[in-house]
Order: structure tokens, then sequence, then C-alpha cells
């Protein structure tokens, strides 16, 4: 669901051939694992965290993504206390990098939920539609129904956090990536998922049709149940994969 979205700084002329699938993703000097990206300080325990501040490189934000608040301006706060939490937990569980989030309007077209973006120096921003995170909590709860059908089986009680986490996930990685570490991790995940689908116990495992869609679908579902569901092989497989590839 979520799309990359990246930094490039010239204007693309409009004549230019169309692509199917533009790469959003400025590969710049943060590509490729000898140059890690910038660490940022872990969330601290009170959350006072990047939720309620813009690093000053947000200047560096693409274009077409506009007006760009913190995200304690959603105007449900039940809602954002629950995608703060969601957060939270994906971060510590995962042990990923903090990122920085914002809310901010995103181009009509695809509609997705987050996005992620570089520039080129390895900033990381989430950005969060407020199309959607603007809603009420109740709205938000019954578009996140519709939008998945949840087919994740551990059918939920706690859909924020499954669709923030959900978004995260595909915000982490996704295959139109096209830095070379992210490609590896690619190549892993596609292998992962081969030997998923030949699995005849995983709906035992609790993995419901929705992770069979394609290949993004997959990983954001493993990665979801890795964060809130029962561990088995193939969470922990996409756990190392985030620790191996830095995502
Ligand atoms: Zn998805």
């Amino acid at each position: 669901m979520a799309k990359v979205a990246g930094g490039t700084r010239r204007a693309t002329p409009r004549t230019m051939a169309p692509r199917v699938a533009p790469p959003r993703v400025q590969v710049g000097r943060s590509a490729g694992p000898s140059r890690p990206v910038k660490r940022f300080a872990p969330m601290d325990s009170r959350g006072t965290d990047a939720t309620r501040r813009i690093d000053t490189s947000w200047k560096q934000m693409p274009r077409d993504i506009k007006n760009v608040e913190t995200l304690d301006k959603m105007k449900d706060k039940g809602l954002y206390r629950e995608v703060r939490r969601s957060i939270s937990r994906f971060h510590s569980v995962l042990g990923v990098r903090e990122t920085n989030f914002v809310l901010a309007d995103l181009p009509k077209k695809p509609s997705t939920v987050a996005q992620q973006t570089s520039n080129g120096f390895g900033s990381l921003f989430i950005v969060l539609n407020k199309k959607f995170f603007n809603m009420s909590k109740k709205k938000f709860v019954e578009t996140a129904k519709e939008q998945y059908k949840v087919g994740w089986s551990t059918k939920t009680n706690k859909p924020v956090a499954h669709t923030v986490t959900h978004e995260l996930a595909h915000a982490l990685w996704s295959d139109n990536r096209i830095e070379p570490r992210l490609r590896q991790a690619g190549d892993e995940i596609k292998k992962l998922r081969r030997k998923w689908l030949a699995d005849k116990k995983r709906t035992e495992l609790g993995y419901g049709d929705y992770a069979k869609k394609n290949v993004n679908e997959f990983w954001a579902e493993v990665v979801t149940k890795a964060v809130h569901g029962q561990s088995d092989k193939y969470t922990e497989a996409v756990k190392e994969i985030i620790k191996k590839y830095k995502l």
C-alpha cells in the first residue's frame, strides 16, 4: 500500500515519457551498505520523540508532499495516542532506528496511507497521510477494515496498531526500492516468501490470505505478526533481515 517517496530535486518536465512505477528514492550519499546513514537517538520511555518535532531537514521533503506538520496536530487525540504507541512498539520490537514522523497531504493518486521518504543525506521520514490520519478514530478503524479486509487472522481488537504497523512495514521495505542494500534485502524476502507459499502449515501459524497477494503484502503482514503476534520462523527471519540490512 505504501509507496516510496523520494527527493528528486530536479523538476522533471511533464513531457518526459511516463513511467509506470517511477522509482522515487533518490540514490544519494546514503545508498549502499558502505555508507551507513545517520542513526537517530532512540525514543525515550516518556515518548518525547520525533512525533512532536520536525527535523529541520524537512525542507528537503519532495514537492508533492504538502502541508507538513508534526503528528501531534492529528485531529483525533485518541487516534494520535494510539499511533504513537504503535510507532513506539514498532521501534522497540524490531530495533529499527527512530524515524521522523510527520503528518502531511500526499498526492491523491496513488492514495497511500503512509510513505517513506529519503533524501541525499540519508534522513528519513515517514509521512502519514492526513487523508487518513486526520479522520476520527472510529472512521479510521472502519476505513482500515475495509481496505485490508483484515485477512490477517489474529482478527484484531487493535486495528489502529495493526494498520500503523502494516504501513510502517511497507515504509521499511518495498520491492520498488532501488538502493542496492534494499534490493539485496528484497532477494531474501522473495526467497522467504517462496518458502512460505510452499508451507502447508502457514494457516496454522496464523497467516491470512492477504499475505499471499504479493511480496509487499507478505512482508507487511509478517512484520506485523512479528510485532503483534506469535513468533514463528518467518517472523524471526524478517527480524534478521531488518537487522542484517539495517532497514
Ligand atoms: Zn499493505
